[in-house]
């Protein structure tokens, strides 16, 4: 169904936008469908919500604004208001509830912990209020339970990213900026030229935490390449992570690299352990492949391992899926990530309009990773939703005891300054009062080798300030 939504506040019109789109991803909100009126208004210390739409009955309810009442806060509970009963509305008409209920746009765990600085049991807050489900709500207080001690710790610190944004191959779901790497085009080198200027062009005046190095895929990089990237980092024993994603670019000597130098977490991304989809979604290796990766990087190192796995690839059946997550549990890599495959804008499965969505597999499959890896001893430990994935689910990160990535807890929850070098990269400065400052740096390759002198000034001075 489309809908043409009116609101008394153009505030909260992406919001409630956001919501149709949590119900119909692909929903079109441009053309004339059927209006629905939406607004919230401010009455003294209340507040009155008012849906409307044609042949249905008007929801309209009162709530109590809560105290302090200072302007910020009183936004904050207006929006809550319209978005949820504007969720409880579209739910009855389309006669669908979701996952998350009503968030859209707020990271779940980061909602967890203001509800909780409110006074509030957030876990049932979520449920009743925000119509987040009984599972759901319950993941998200298990990951708020396992980033105790490492959630805001140490907000002294600072953590780093370095992007290395370069792929043998484009995956069919990938919207990120990677570059397909092509010998003729000899831009790999100048690239870490221009990189390792960017990671030492200024210091910043605390000490490190974490260091992060993605894409991309870095090992992607030549093993000479690699060194002169990690060399120029100068890992002082923090924690330190490569993404090693594909696992054709792993060879004995980039390891040996990786090793010598303080490397202490490697990512190796199977995605799924069945051929036809690894040949279907654009990776160019072989099942194989990820064994013999695995097995070099254990053999290189005592490096903490993860593997990401996807739901609802294409052509996958439960049973595929199930497969692959029970073959990773037998490798024991320290750290899985269940992501929920997202279409998004850019990606070859946007341009060919895949929407083969079925909530029903997407929740059956997420349940099924986290029943399974809890019961091998794995946590979830951070979580991220995207738009347009599968049943609007979460991207999961699950850990065995003391192997927690302290540099996704942190970069999900915002609670740390970031240093990013590379094409793409953002900068982070947070500050007390909620604030936080972004530096993007210019996304594409030729405009990044072109400026960098201009992206060194800016980043000199976004870090002086
Ligand atoms: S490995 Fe990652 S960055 Fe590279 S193409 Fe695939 S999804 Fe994109």
């Amino acid at each position: 169904m489309n809908f043409t939504i009116k609101t008394n506040s153009e505030t909260y019109l992406h919001e409630l936008e956001d919501v149709v789109r949590a119900f119909q991803p692909f929903a079109s909100l441009s053309v004339e469908g059927e209006e629905i009126s939406a607004s919230v208004e401010q009455e003294g210390e209340s507040a009155k919500t008012t849906i409307k739409m044609r042949n249905y009955p008007i929801l309209s309810r009162k709530y109590d604004l809560q105290l302090p009442l200072t302007s910020v806060f009183i936004k904050r509970q207006l929006k809550r208001f319209l978005k949820r009963d504007f969720y409880d509305f579209i739910s009855s008409v389309l006669g669908k509830t979701l996952s998350y209920g009503s968030l859209t746009g707020i990271r779940p765990t980061k909602l967890f912990y203001e509800l909780t600085e409110e006074g509030k049991d957030a876990e049932k807050e979520l449920k009743d209020f925000f119509r987040v489900s009984e599972s759901k709500a319950s993941l998200v207080r298990s990951i708020v339970q396992t980033q105790s001690g490492i959630y805001g710790a140490e907000t002294n610190k600072y953590d780093q990213f370095v992007n290395v944004p370069f792929c043998p191959s484009r995956c069919h779901y990938c919207s990120f900026l990677s570059e397909v790497i092509n010998p003729k085009k000899g831009n790999l080198p100048l690239y870490v030229d221009a990189l390792l200027r960017d990671i030492s062009c200024t210091s910043v005046s605390k000490e490190r935490r974490a260091i992060y190095v993605g894409g991309g895929t870095p090992t992607s990089l030549s093993a000479e390449l690699l060194d002169r990237v990690l060399g120029a980092i100068h890992a002082k024993g923090e924690e330190f992570t490569v993404e090693a994603g594909r696992p054709e670019t792993l060879t004995a000597e980039k390891i040996a690299v990786m090793k010598a130098r303080g490397v202490t977490r490697v990512s190796v991304n199977p995605q799924t352990f069945k051929q036809e989809t690894l040949d279907r979604i654009g990776r160019k290796h072989t099942v194989a492949d990820i064994f013999k990766a695995y097995e070099s990087v254990r053999r290189g190192g005592d490096f903490v391992v993860n593997m990401d796995f996807i739901t609802m690839l294409p052509g996958e059946t439960f049973e595929d899926f199930r497969r692959s997550i029970d073959t990773a549990i037998d490798l024991s890599p320290e750290n899985i990530t269940v992501h929920s495959l997202s279409i998004k804008r850019g990606s070859v499965f946007a341009e060919e309009k895949y929407d083969n969505f079925s909530d029903s597999l997407a929740e059956k499959m997420s349940s099924y990773a986290r029943n399974a890896l809890e019961n091998a001893g794995y946590r979830p430990y951070y979580m991220y939703r995207q738009k347009n994935t599968t049943g609007r689910l979460e991207n999961t990160g699950y850990s065995r005891p003391n192997a927690i990535c302290k540099y996704n807890v942190d970069i999900m929850e915002e609670t740390h300054d970031v240093y990013a070098s590379g094409a793409g990269a953002i900068s982070k400065r947070i500050f007390g009062d909620g604030l936080i400052r972004r530096l993007a740096e210019v996304k594409d390759i030729k405009g990044y080798l072109e400026r960098i002198d201009e992206i060194i000034e800016k980043k000199t001075a976004f870090f002086e300030a």
